[in-house]
């Protein structure tokens, strides 16, 4: 039983006198054999949360649990929780063997030919069974990572604890060992905290994610709900790259009204804001569409400022005047020119509605024309 919870946990540092809040009253409930990412920009906790469930750091207030057990009064040692860190923290003068060794000779009865079988096993699993005899400056970074992570998975512990272990690395093998990562924990069941800065490592490795901001949790959700049903502008504006658009506007009688667009909402959304009177309107970059003129009223006229064109979509920075700009991305072979004047289109079923003053969601964008790709029929 290796669900992990933490209740309410904060860490306060003192900082030459005054406090720092480095995580603010976080729970959540990781389970048993899950993969949970923890995201956030720089600073904002996801460190000091790591470190707080390994036991690396004390807990200020809150409890953390794992199954049954009260963990966070519990020296490292006693956890049964494995870490991997972005330097790898590899012994220099041992050998891989010897890395991986270390940790069963210090803290287990294992005799010694089954460490030696359970290090052999996990190296072949691992694809550095050849190494075994080299020391880590002899190791690419890639290997090095391999050999930390294999350090890790012969400890058979109850939960992986991971801090930014890809960020070493150049971006092709990143990618690669991400999806290896996740092959690898899929096939191993361990329960998974893995920590990273990088939205996109987080939508695509974890079952679910955690936004963190601030010291204070956001959301936690599957990838594609945090995508979608953002809870506030913090979660919509760090998730998707291109970011979302955003539009301060002020609410009038239904509609919304901004420096540079005026956006007229529908009765839904209409009462999605009631009682609001500042409102900040979300559009994703692929949802804005590049149309002919059309007599609609949420198509406005824009001048093209700057085209990055990526092969496969074009991103396209828009100008309503000197202080809105906003980006769309569209089809790689669309052309499109800087300069022109175009005419984009806001569809109010992909708007997203949040409270300007808080950032709360008050509405959420329509699923309704989402599909799914029919599998084929079996014969
Ligand atoms: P992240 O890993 O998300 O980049 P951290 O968890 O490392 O963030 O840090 C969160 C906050 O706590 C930061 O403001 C950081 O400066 C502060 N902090 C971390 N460790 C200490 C410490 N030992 N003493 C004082 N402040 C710290
Ligand atoms: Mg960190």
């Amino acid at each position: 039983m290796a669900e992990l919870t933490l209740d309410h946990v904060s860490k306060f540092f003192d900082d030459d006198g005054s406090q720092v809040v480095a995580v603010d009253d976080a729970s959540m409930e990781i389970e048993d054999g899950e993969f949970l990412v923890l995201v956030g920009p720089s600073g904002c906790g996801k460190s000091t949360t790591l470190r707080m469930i390994a036991g690396l750091e004390s807990v200020s207030e809150g409890e953390i649990h794992l199954g049954d057990e009260r963990m966070d009064n519990r020296p490292p040692r006693d956890r049964n929780i494995a870490m991997v860190f972005q330097s790898y923290a590899l012994y220099p003068h041992m050998t891989v063997r010897g890395n991986m060794r270390f940790g069963l000779e210090e803290s287990t009865e294992m005799a010694d030919g089954e460490i030696e079988s359970v290090v052999t096993e996990t190296a072949e699993m691992l694809d550095i069974a050849e190494l075994l005899n080299r020391k880590p400056g002899e190791l690419s970074g890639g290997q090095q990572q391999r050999v930390a992570l294999g350090r890790a998975i012969v400890r058979d512990p109850a939960v992986f604890l991971m801090d930014e272990p890809l960020s070493n690395l150049d971006a092709k093998l990143r990618s690669q060992m991400r999806t290896e990562l996740q092959r690898l924990q899929e096939e191993l069941g361990v329960t998974t905290v893995y920590v990273t800065h990088d939205q996109t490592e987080a939508m695509t490795m974890g079952d679910r994610i955690a936004i963190l901001n601030d010291g204070e949790l956001q959301q936690v959700a599957t990838p594609l709900e945090a995508y979608h049903r953002p809870a506030n502008q913090f979660v919509a504006g760090f998730i998707g790259e291109p970011s979302m658009n955003f539009f301060e506007m002020e609410v009038e009688d239904g509609t919304l009204v901004g420096d540079e667009i005026s956006y007229q909402l529908s009765e839904s959304s209409r009462e999605a804001v009631t009682g609001t009177d500042r409102v900040t309107l979300g559009i994703r970059p692929e949802d804005v569409e590049l149309v002919s003129p059309k007599d609609d009223n949420h198509t406005y006229e824009a001048t093209v400022d700057v085209v990055e064109p990526m092969g496969n979509e074009n991103a396209v920075y828009l100008d309503f005047g000197a202080d809105a700009s906003f980006v769309a991305t569209v089809g790689g072979m669309r052309r499109v020119e800087g300069g022109t004047a175009v005419h984009a289109r806001i569809p109010e079923d992909a708007v997203h509605l949040f409270d300007t003053s808080t950032g709360e969601a008050l509405q959420n964008r329509s699923l309704e024309s989402a599909e799914m790709v029919e599998p084929e029929p079996q014969t």
